[in-house]
């Protein structure tokens, strides 16, 4: 009996079972099994040579074009070079010392080439090539080797010795003796949504007839993936909802009715409607598990204020989480402004139900500190604000109802667990997150799906358009020229300009120090530039443009006669000061600096922002950047400036920041695009966990209708004791880590 938990080296061999293992991670049968392939490759078809990336292993059908052999002078020995190609273009194999090579490789002949591919001098290259030729000068791949036999062959994810083909025949070898396995899914589950069973799946993933059987064999697949995270994800809800939760009920005699009535502006559409969802939630006797998206300047401060307000009235308290205790520290500052008299409970001039604001982190001195925890033990304090120790620090409430967690990417469904343990024994405190970074709705099922999730899709009145462009230096260097004389017109005009660079260009920045210092210091954590994607060719890329360097030639060259600024992270806390209220002021006209203007920033007479290098950053972190703009009467204008090439996908995603304002479908199209690059560069493919087949993006049906289907199922037999197969299922995702879908995405 061959079963799915069979070690792979009982069934292949010692040798064949520890190379699957060390180059691939696969063990057992069933790992193998799950090992799926990248694409298929047809008879006679030819693998792109253009659709490469530098540095992934890749696997390609191609024909060889011509072979050289030469002698080296240095070391004794000889170089066999073989082009290969797929009709359009070429790439080069180098062999040391295999001179018979060159009678193997003859001109015309066709077969599969696998390799790193590297750059050398513009030529693209297969390191270190390990090939399998067909048969004889057939372009017939049906004729070929019995591996190649199949009307479709599998390309695997491979490894550096362990090629595709030598992987597709230890599939084959596992599939002659593997004994099948029963099906997790209920059979009416099945037939309900015309699924394949999972033995023929697993199957035909590795050796289909054609491709109508592949799509029979991936939809199966993908809907075991969907519905496994969606079964944990329901049981995670039902579980929080078991709790019973602080009822608080509205009143209309108490802080919250009269801060409405004072407040300076007219709530939007979205904040009212959503605030109107969290206050419903906030009076059942469960506890609200919400996400609110909401984009930088959209509101959500008021959203969340209002909902801890209604807790507050019903004699209870909320606490605020940050990230940082900078951010701390600012969200008391801002709570305290919008609530004015109605947060100085027990001062002179607070107002008659006014409740008490009471910021608690590491910072305090001794007696700010005992003062704050005693505060909140006695529940003198409405509102606790802290970072996110409040949690793993013994501060005691008196009747904690709310908790709201700013900036949920730094906070995972464990510290959200701690949270909801921090009411009591019993009862499990309401929970309100809430995030700047737009989340696609998929990613939002499946990451956040334990969370109910709502979004703040418009920005409050009075903010200007932004529009942005793309400047390509290396296509159009006439158009930098163009942006700077832009930029002269606009500061001739009276308004201010941004240039943002990804790095600062201090000496510190190399050394080991500086590193240390830059993370240090917590408002610019983001300092010297952001995600870096890999670079797209192999050739030494030359560093990111610096901040000193930028502001020096500048203030020298295009912008000489303009008073221009510097701002960064290692500045002393004095200077960065100035130097920003200078620029606010009005008394600088350019202001060159690194990601620092990111967070707080806000100078509604800067019209224009120009990031350098724009491709050295994430398309969240550019969208985020530009948000500093357009924020007066005047438009807004961003551009991007990259030297990267049109047609490349580095391009494409500043094309995608220029295309939308959109960060919901922003974030989409970056979910493509790096799924797409994943897919084209997805050589690394050892991992164990995770979604192997289900695309976020592409697969949006199917994990809707596997949460439709996991909330009934878990609703009808929360545990699935009637379905030990699913029960399994649920149990392989808990132990894989979680951290990996937030990772994929
Ligand atoms: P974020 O969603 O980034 O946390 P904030 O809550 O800080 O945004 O709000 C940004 C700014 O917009 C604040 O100055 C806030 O007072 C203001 N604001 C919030 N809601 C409205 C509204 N409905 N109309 C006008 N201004 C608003
Ligand atoms: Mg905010």
């Amino acid at each position: 009996m061959t079963t799915l938990d069979a070690k792979l080296d009982g069934v292949l061999g010692a040798k064949t079972g520890k190379a699957l293992d060390s180059a691939l991670g696969l063990a057992t049968v069933g790992d193998l099994l799950r090992h799926y392939p990248r694409r298929y490759a047809e008879r006679g078809e030819l693998t792109a040579i253009a659709g490469l990336e530098i540095g992934e292993h890749a696997t390609v059908l191609a024909q060889v074009e011509r072979v050289t052999k030469r002698t080296m002078k240095s070391r004794r020995g000889t170089i066999v070079e073989a082009r290969i190609t797929d009709g359009h273009r070429s790439l080069s194999c180098t062999f040391f010392n295999q001179a018979w090579r060159e009678r193997e490789l003859l001109p015309g002949r066709r077969g599969m080439f696998a390799g790193k591919v590297t750059a050398y001098r513009n030529q693209l290259q297969l390191a270190h090539p390990e090939y399998q030729l067909f048969d004889s000068e057939s372009t017939d791949l049906g004729s070929a080797a019995e591996e190649f036999a199949a009307a479709l062959i599998p390309v695997y994810p491979a490894a550096q010795g362990l090629p595709s083909w030598s992987i597709g025949r230890c599939v084959r070898q596992v599939l002659d003796v593997w004994s099948g396995t029963d099906d997790p899914l209920p059979v009416a589950l099945r037939e309900r949504m015309g699924l394949a069973d999972l033995e023929s799946a697993l199957r035909k993933i590795h050796r289909p007839q054609n491709f109508a059987e592949v799509a029979a064999a991936q939809d199966r697949l993908k809907w075991d993936e969907a519905l496994a995270v969606q079964l944990v994800l329901a049981q995670l809800r039902g579980a929080a909802k078991s709790h019973p939760a602080p009822v608080c009920q509205r009143r209309d005699d108490g802080v919250l009715a009269e801060f409405d009535q004072r407040m300076p502006f007219e709530l939007t559409n979205g904040q009212r409607e959503i605030g109107e969802q969290i206050a419903v939630d906030l009076t059942t006797e469960h506890p609200m598990n919400r996400l609110v998206q909401g984009e930088v300047g959209s509101g959500k401060t008021v959203v969340a204020l209002r909902a801890m307000l209604q807790v507050v009235d019903s004699g209870r308290q909320a606490a605020m989480l940050a990230p940082t205790e900078v951010l701390a520290a600012q969200h008391a500052r801002s709570l305290r402004e919008l609530l004015g008299d109605l947060a100085m409970a027990g001062e002179l001039g607070g107002a008659d139900n006014a409740t008490r604001v009471t910021l608690l982190t590491g910072s305090l001195t001794a007696a700010q500190r005992k003062k704050a925890l005693l505060e909140a033990a006695s529940g003198e304090a409405g509102i606790v604000v802290g970072t996110h120790a409040l949690i793993q620090d013994r501060v005691s409430f008196a009747d904690l109802g709310l908790v709201v967690v700013d900036e949920q990417h730094r906070f995972g469904v464990e510290q959200r667990d701690a949270l909801r343990a921090r009411g009591g024994d019993e009862v499990s405190p309401h929970v309100l997150v809430m995030t700047a970074t737009p989340i696609p709705r998929t990613v939002a099922m499946t990451v956040y799906g334990d969370l109910e999730t709502s979004a703040l899709r418009e920005l409050p009145q009075g903010r200007s358009p932004i529009s942005t462009s793309v400047v390509p230096v290396a296509e159009k260097p006439s158009w930098l020229d163009r942006a700077w004389a832009r930029i002269r017109e606009e500061v001739a005009a009276g308004h201010q300009v941004y240039v943002v660079c990804p790095r600062i260009g201090d000496d510190e920045e190399n050394s080991g120090k500086g590193k240390k210092k830059a993370a240090k210091s917590a408002v610019d954590d983001s300092d010297g530039g952001g995600e870096e994607p890999p670079p797209e060719d192999g050739e030494e890329r030359r560093p990111p443009l610096a901040v000193l360097d930028v502001a020096e030639q500048l203030g020298a060259g295009p912008l000489a006669g303009l008073r221009v600024g510097i701002l960064h992270g290692r500045l002393p806390a004095d200077d960065k000061d100035a130097v920003m209220r200078a620029f606010a002021a009005g008394e600088l006209d350019v202001l060159v600096a690194t990601t620092v203007v990111e967070v707080g920033v806000n100078v509604p007479n800067a019209t224009v922002m120009v990031i350098m290098d724009a491709d050295r950053f994430g398309v969240s972190q550019l969208h985020q950047l530009r948000g500093r703009v357009g924020r007066g009467s005047a438009p807004g204008l961003c551009l991007l400036v990259t030297d990267a090439m049109g047609g490349t996908t580095t391009r494409e995603r500043l094309d995608a920041v220029a295309s939308t304002t959109d960060g919901f479908e922003l974030a989409r199209l970056d979910l493509e695009l790096r799924r797409e690059g994943d897919i084209l560069g997805a050589a690394q493919s050892g991992r164990k966990s995770g979604l192997k087949m289900l695309s976020l993006l592409r697969d949006e049906d199917v994990i809707a209708r596997a949460r439709e289907e996991a909330d009934r199922l878990i609703g009808a037999d929360p545990k699935l004791r009637e379905y030990p197969g699913l029960a399994r299922m649920v149990a392989e995702v808990v132990d894989a880590d979680r951290a990996e879908y937030l990772e994929k995405t």
